[in-house]
């Protein structure tokens, strides 16, 4: 029994659909062969679907409603364009578009209720922005039909349970394990392929919720985890997992094997081909993530374990998280004081922000952290009322802040222990004349992490990527 969950290109018109049916049926035959079959799938939005939904909320919220007018209308003749193409059957049409005409109608009236208000809550956000998935997946389930799949729509509210942390909630595991066991292994076991919403859930009491953005992923991979079954697999754009976004570094190599921690590492500092929660439901059960291109198939893309065999110098991928904000409490005075490090965190605490890397100079004259752009300025204004005293009295010189930055971070469970990593990651800056203002190292070794500014960023991952040779193959 697999997982195969279709991100966003996957779905994104009338050819990636009808490419993605054709990679579903084809594993369903195979399935059919082995001693537990059975085929799930979980599907993004299709491309650029969840952007212009957020778009126009946000739009609306300010006074503009012409743009989910728009979108409605732009977003209907999107849907209706792979479903007159893709699916011959009449009636299979004909409720494919009452459904997307329903669906649109709703997103409507919640743009002209949040107008009217000119409020959006993250609550209101949640039903708009999923609305994409619930798009999407009928639309999937019924061209999987139409290729001979016995295939049936589910909406993942109906499965994965979360907190109501609107935006971004977490899944509460053991309600949604048993729910997906409930409902998806008997028709599984029927021989059913349940095509599921991903990115999209809801709370205990039914308000729909979303896993944020990126989430389908983690959906897959709850999903998976849930049944326990013996492959999550991620279908998108790119051959795999590559060292380096592909964006950045032309020579980026697709790996064939990750361990769960380095990708987990990878994701967190931007990667973006996976969420970074995908890995953690497949972990507890040692269940293997592959990642595949629904582009070119045959390749048998990146294989995410709980280990693997080390590179020479243990270095395996580079990545880059932008749009970063550094902050530092700076000051003779916090020397040898007990405390400091404690409050500074507990004021970011308090403000729900997220730290992305630490770093302490070890003459603790100042302790600098890196949090997203966005919650910069909240940071920096609890820390000087945190800090009022010690400022006035100069035992705190500044609380200074620094925009537009970037964590690169340098990634692989073989550097445990390998000496002069860091030196050449350095030395390959310093040739290229790039600064940097702050390293750090993850405790478990896995990752280096350095800060520079976001006009070197580009340069920095081409730089150690070549440095580590990353794009000659073992
Ligand atoms: P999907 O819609 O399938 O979820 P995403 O756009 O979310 O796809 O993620 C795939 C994209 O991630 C790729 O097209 C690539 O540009 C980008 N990417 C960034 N870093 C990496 C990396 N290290 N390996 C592979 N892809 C990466
Ligand atoms: N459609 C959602 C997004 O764009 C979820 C996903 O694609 O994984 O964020
Ligand atoms: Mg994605």
């Amino acid at each position: 029994m697999i997982v195969m969950k279709f991100g966003g290109t996957s779905v994104g018109s009338t050819e990636a659909i009808g490419a993605t049916a054709a990679i579903v049926a084809q594993k369903v035959a195979e399935q059919a062969k082995t001693t537990r079959p059975g085929v799930v799938v979980v599907t993004s939005a299709m491309s650029g679907v969840t952007n212009a939904l957020i778009d126009s909320a946000q739009a609306a919220a300010l006074g503009d409603e012409t743009p989910y007018r728009e979108a409605r209308s732009s977003l209907l003749v999107k849907h209706q364009m792979v479903c007159g193409q893709l699916i011959e059957d009449g009636v299979e049409r004909a409720a494919l578009g009452r459904l997307f005409d329903s669906r649109l109608r709703e997103f409507e009236r919640l743009c002209r209720s949040i107008a009217v208000l000119g409020e959006l809550t993250e609550r209101g956000m949640d039903v708009v922005s999923g609305m994409g998935e619930r798009l999407s997946a009928p639309l999937l389930a019924a061209v999987l039909r139409a290729n001979g799949v016995r295939a049936q729509f589910i909406d993942a509210g109906e499965l994965i349970i979360t907190d109501d942390t609107y935006g971004s909630a977490s899944p509460l595991m053991e309600q949604t394990f048993a729910r997906c066991i409930d409902r998806l292994l008997p028709m599984v076991q029927s021989g059913v392929v349940p095509v599921i919403t991903g990115f999209v859930a809801a709370t205990e009491k039914g308000i729909p919720t979303t896993l944020g953005r990126g989430g389908s992923d983690y959906s897959g991979a709850i999903i998976g985890a849930a049944l326990d079954v013996d492959e999550i697999q991620i279908w998108t754009d790119v051959d795999g997992v590559l060292t380096a976004d592909p964006r950045i570094v032309k020579n980026a190599r697709c790996l064939e094997e990750l361990t769960y921690e380095e990708v987990a590492e990878l994701a967190f500092y931007g990667a973006k081909v996976l969420h970074p929660k995908t890995v953690t439901p497949a972990i507890e059960k040692k269940i293997p993530v592959r990642v595949l291109n629904t582009f070119n198939p045959s390749h048998p893309g990146t294989r995410i374990v709980e280990s693997t065999p080390n590179r020479p110098l243990g270095v395996k991928a580079i990545t880059a998280i932008k749009d970063m904000q550094m902050i530092t409490v700076a000051g003779r005075g916090m020397m040898g004081v007990p405390g400091i490090a404690a409050r500074t965190f507990g004021a970011v605490a308090r403000q729900s922000a997220n730290v992305l890397m630490i770093s302490q100079s070890s003459s603790e004259q100042s302790i600098c952290f890196v949090v997203p752009g966005k919650e910069g300025p909240r940071v920096v204004q609890s820390l000087q009322a945190e800090f009022e005293r010690e400022l006035k009295q100069h035992l705190i010189e500044n609380i200074h802040s620094q925009n537009e930055i970037v964590i690169v971070a340098v990634v692989g469970t073989g550097m445990k222990g390998v000496p002069g990593i860091a030196a050449r990651v350095f030395n390959a800056l310093g040739t290229h004349n790039i600064n940097v203002i702050a390293i750090a190292q993850g405790a478990s070794e896995a990752n280096i992490s350095l800060v520079v500014i976001r006009a070197e960023a580009d340069k920095a991952v081409q730089a150690i990527h070549d440095a580590f040779e990353l794009g000659i193959g073992d």
